[in-house]
């Protein structure tokens, strides 16, 4: 039952009482007028201090670190997400950080992504941007077109609904190989190639985070992407490394979830 469901994680949390009658009251209402314990299903509670991680679902549930400044902190999955409006106010081409191909990131990474496919290029394994910052209108394309592919229930493993995607934050990137405009995830595992391996054992070192590693679909909620990177900042990827959870995890963990003014 999800009024049940819902009304059981309201009460007893750590927000206002009226706010959890308020709540119980407006699922009730949403379920009366509209005849669906579906409805209800929509307007899921926002994470509270010390809630576990949460199984994968389908949700829209507004991210707690909105503001441009905190993009660090900022944790979208398949439950969280930014609104259509969320533009980066810094984008800049990626061109400004001597990498070959093309797209647009925002400009607290330029440095270090300048540093990142330079040593790449001094080690033999050349990267290059495949595709970079994705508007809320890109994303949703994108989305349309996996699900014309191979059907919703498989698009929504392979790509993320418009507001879901690390592409929207302009901190997320998919590589390829300098040396080929081959797309990535042409490849068998891009993560066995020259310049795939490469990023997988040295991306963090440069504030960079495979958000989707092997085998953890389960945590990530997507499939393995050994392309897609995250750039969270040195010391961030350091930890995140250090931790050796996903990025979902390690970001719910210590900044979705983690009391006010920790
Ligand atoms: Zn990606």
């Amino acid at each position: 039952m999800v009024i049940g469901r819902v009304e059981g994680r309201q009460i007893g949390r750590h927000r206002g009482q009226a706010l959890v009658i308020s709540a119980v009251a407006l699922v009730l209402a949403v379920s009366a007028a509209s005849g669906s314990l579906a409805a209800a299903a929509v307007q899921p509670a926002n994470p509270q201090p010390g809630d576990p991680l949460p199984a994968c679902a389908y949700r829209q549930v507004t991210t707690r670190y909105t503001a441009y400044g905190d993009w660090k902190m900022t944790l979208l999955d398949s439950r969280e997400r930014v609104s259509s409006d969320y533009v980066p106010p810094d984008l800049v081409s990626v061109g400004q950080a001597d990498i070959a191909g093309s797209g647009r990131v925002r400009a607290v990474m330029i440095d270090d992504l300048r540093a990142m496919a330079a040593a790449a290029r001094r080690a033999g394994d050349g990267i290059a941007v495949r595709s970079a910052y994705r508007s809320y209108a890109d994303q949703a394309a994108v989305f349309r077109s996996w699900v014309r592919q191979h059907g919703y229930a498989a698009a929504l493993l392979e790509s993320a609904r418009p507001g879901h995607s690390e592409h929207q934050l302009g901190l997320a990137i998919d590589f390829r190989s300098a040396s080929s405009s081959r797309a990535p995830w042409d490849y068998p595992d891009w993560a066995r190639t020259g310049p795939g391996r490469w990023m997988k054992n040295n991306a963090w070192q440069y504030g960079f985070i495979m958000s989707y590693p092997k085998g953890k679909t389960a945590s990530t909620c997507y499939e393995y992407e050994p392309w897609h990177y995250r750039y969270v900042g040195r010391a961030e990827a350091a930890a995140v490394h250090a931790s050796g959870e996903v990025l979902r995890r390690y970001l719910w963990d210590h900044f979705e979830t983690a009391p006010e003014g920790s």
